[in-house]
């Protein structure tokens, strides 16, 4: 008789005593636990070390283009600082005729001089330019619980007693998210892996819900645009803020430059003495210099002064890209995907940011 298949409750990984090298690989004697955890997910909890799995984006894909086929309320979720970074481009077709329900994480971070009914109405106006018609846009703390409640309340009204599918690319806190939702439904405590590390949860998990429906947990796609994937584990603690963020008030003279860490650059270039309004992760070192110095300076201190990237990965890190922008509404953010933004409050400054190949950055009306 063919024995049932079990799954890593951390990962939902197809469990097997085989190959430790591929994913869901647990030795046999874990399987005589009741809730049985793969060696990956295992090593993560308990030690914060992630071991990588051979899953390839194709494995994902047709993972997520099942979302297509169900009859059920998507919920996405996005990190709101790195919205760009976190959306899965051709999201719109993943979810086929499904509603949507839009939900950016990591509410907690925010500045409270931050307008969350305009960050809110940034992300509905993005997403209606990738394409994409939410039923609504929320904002939550996943980790802190703010408005949880209400986002519960939102899914339990649209899904319309229809399952429910959580989407989201790594590191945006979804799973964070649905163990808070466990939790606050039934009291249980972490059932499924977070952590720092892009590309913690496999495969989908269904978790029941009271009325016979189910909340499914689909992969975290791995956007290899996303500036959390040109780090190291390390490094990402560093462009990671864990608490709100403090802003960081520079005076430039034009022909000045601000690195972030090894990992951006701005290049203020022309309209006056002024002040920029740095919104990353506390951690972050944010280093002046002059535009004439600048290229010499990332030459010879990339992953020394300038970090991260660290020294290991200093050599293989990509050249950045440079984009000009000329600033001409009023208060402005530069907003650079997974790191933050920077905020100038008067138009009629010329500035040249630049990031990784592929990483976004982008102008949008102040958040203020
Ligand atoms: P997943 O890959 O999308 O499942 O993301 P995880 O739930 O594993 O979370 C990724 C990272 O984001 C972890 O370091 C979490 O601690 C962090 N995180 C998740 N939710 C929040 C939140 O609401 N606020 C903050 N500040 N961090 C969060």
């Amino acid at each position: 008789m063919e024995k049932q298949a079990v799954h890593c409750i951390g990962c939902g990984a197809l469990i097997q005593t085989e190959d430790p090298d591929e994913a869901g690989y647990a030795p046999k004697s874990a399987l005589e636990k009741e809730q049985v955890i793969c060696q990956r997910c295992f090593r993560l909890k308990h030690y914060n070390e992630v071991q990588d799995v051979p899953l390839t984006d194709d494995d994902f894909l047709k993972i997520l283009n099942r979302l297509g086929q169900v009859d059920a309320l998507v919920v996405k979720i996005v990190d709101i600082f790195d919205f760009n970074g976190s959306w899965l481009p051709g999201f719109h077709r993943f979810a086929g005729k499904n509603p949507v329900l839009l939900i950016g994480n990591k509410e907690d971070l925010l500045p409270k001089s931050v307008k969350r009914a305009k960050m809110a109405n940034w992300m509905k106006q993005q997403a209606k330019e990738l394409g994409l018609r939410p039923v609504d846009v929320l904002l939550v703390s996943a980790a802190k619980g703010h408005g949880m409640d209400e986002a519960m309340v939102a899914i339990e009204q649209y899904r319309n007693g229809k399952d429910v599918y959580v989407a989201g690319c790594t590191n945006v806190g979804k799973s964070t998210f649905i163990n808070r939702i466990i939790r606050q439904a039934t009291g249980e405590k972490d059932v499924i892996t977070t952590s720092y590390f892009p590309g913690t949860t496999l495969d989908m998990i269904g978790i029941p819900l009271d009325d016979g429906t189910s909340l499914y947990d689909t992969p975290g796609i791995i956007n290899h645009h996303q500036m959390a994937h040109f780090v190291g584990k390390n490094e990402l603690k560093v462009i990671t803020p864990k608490k709100e963020i403090k802003p960081t008030v520079f005076q430039l003279n034009e022909q000045q430059t601000l690195f972030f860490g090894g990992l951006a650059r701005l290049d203020y270039i022309k309209g006056g003495r002024r002040s920029f309004v740095c919104y990353v992760s506390n951690a972050l070192k944010i280093h002046r210099t002059k535009l004439e110095n600048a290229d010499d300076l990332y030459a010879r201190q990339l992953g020394e002064l300038l970090q991260p990237p660290g020294k290991a990965e200093a050599a293989d890190f990509p050249a950045l890209v440079r984009h000009e922008f000329s600033i001409k509404e009023g208060k402005t953010d530069i907003v650079f995907s997974g790191l933050g933004w920077v905020t100038v409050n008067e138009p009629g400054a010329v500035v040249a940011a630049y990031v990784p190949k592929g990483v976004q950055v982008m102008l949008r009306q102040s958040l203020i």
